[in-house]
């Protein structure tokens, strides 16, 4: 899509685009605002600024903008994500949201909501190229990387419904490999830290175990909560899970998970979904116990969630049970992860983008 956008306009393709991707709102600088408006008022700038950051505002309803600079805004700077639909479970608790790009790519957000605060798992990808054997969004194959814009859009939203609840954490566990689409993914964890001041220590990146990406994360200022979605502990069952395992071996990913705790101070977690007579043996948590324990990792287990391409079952709940208190045992910090949403397909690993329609209300 072509803007009116001043800034940018002509210039080689700038870090943050994306093709199939419309240029939001959220892709501009502080910077780029400012340009855009630089027939306004000096303050113009900052004023939208904290508008769309500080109050996650639409340039519609701008109300303390000038009307035609609202109209401007609105016109140039559409959203890039059209909501689809949304769904709400039956108890109220998660909310999610199918959203269509501008080139029709399906992008999925789920938005947990407790008492007093609430947590948005958001898709850095449309799809994902990961091909774990168990996850919907790797059984439907990769599209296109999301925008910073986009991504930001989605903690946009998710910090509307919230209300009165505070937003207070964002996961990078919904669609998409956040580590295959470094840039944007940082880029947006920045503004979503500075300027929409949700603490790094509120923001967890999760990765199939992408190692350059782990070590480049050890490198960054912000120091997020790295979570592994690990689910074997040793390379012949891990590769048949989680096939980029192949390319990078479970002992250089625990160096690099190494590397970045001792680097950041932040708490690791290994995510395990539990899969019937696959990972959940004596052995499996022997294993497992061998690896977190020296990290201090802490162990999420996730019972398998069912999804149409995999016919192997989640580990049934006294399962679950032993598995964790095994682990426990053997000294690892282990908690099971309450499933969310199973009945809208929100929950870990379900996120597939159908086609809207299914079991889901349109958006007014
Ligand atoms: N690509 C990143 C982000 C996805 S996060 C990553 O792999 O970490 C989604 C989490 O849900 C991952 O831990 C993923 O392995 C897990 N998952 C995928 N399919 C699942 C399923 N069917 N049941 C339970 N968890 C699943």
């Amino acid at each position: 899509m072509t803007t009116a956008a001043p800034a940018g306009s002509g210039a080689p393709a700038r870090r943050g685009s994306v093709k199939g991707a419309a240029r939001s709102i959220y892709d501009l600088s502080e910077q780029d605002l400012a340009h855009h408006l630089a027939d306004q008022p000096a303050y113009r700038g900052r004023q939208v600024w904290q508008a769309l950051y500080g109050q996650d505002l639409r340039p519609e309803e701008m109300t303390a903008l000038p009307l035609p600079v609202r109209h401007r805004l609105a016109t140039a700077l559409p959203p890039a994500l059209a909501a689809t639909a949304e769904s709400v479970s039956a108890d109220g608790g998660t909310v999610k949201w199918l959203w269509a790009g501008a080139d029709g790519a399906a992008v999925e957000t789920v938005l947990m909501l407790y008492p007093d605060r609430a947590t948005a798992c958001v898709s850095s990808q449309a799809g994902c190229a990961m091909n774990c054997s168990f996850c919907a969004t790797g059984q439907a194959g990769f599209r296109r990387n999301l925008s910073s814009g986009e991504i930001l859009e989605q903690v946009a939203a998710a910090r509307r419904r919230a209300q009165p609840r505070r937003l207070s954490n964002i996961v990078f566990m919904g669609m998409g490999e956040p580590l295959a689409n470094y840039e944007r993914v940082w880029s947006a964890v920045e503004r979503i830290h500075a300027d929409m001041g949700i603490s790094a220590r509120h923001i967890t990146v999760s990765t199939v175990g992408i190692i350059p990406g782990i070590r480049r994360l050890s490198h960054e200022a912000l120091p997020v909560n790295l979570a592994v979605s690990l689910h074997a502990a040793n390379d012949d069952l891990r590769n048949r899970l989680v096939p980029v395992g192949r390319r990078y071996p479970l002992a250089d990913l625990v160096e690099a998970c190494r590397q970045y705790t001792a680097a950041k101070g932040r708490r690791l977690s290994f995510e395990w979904a539990l899969i019937a007579g696959v990972n959940d043996r004596p052995s499996d948590a022997r294993e497992l116990a061998a690896i977190a324990v020296p990290l201090a990792a802490h162990v999420n287990l996730i019972p398998l969630n069912p999804t149409p391409g995999y016919q192997v079952r989640g580990t049934d709940r006294d399962g679950v049970r032993r598995f964790r208190d095994d682990l426990r045992r053997q000294g690892v910090n282990a908690t099971v992860r309450a499933n969310r949403g199973t009945d809208i397909d929100a929950a870990c690993g379900q996120l597939a983008a159908r086609a809207a329609g299914e079991a889901t209300d349109p958006v007014e």
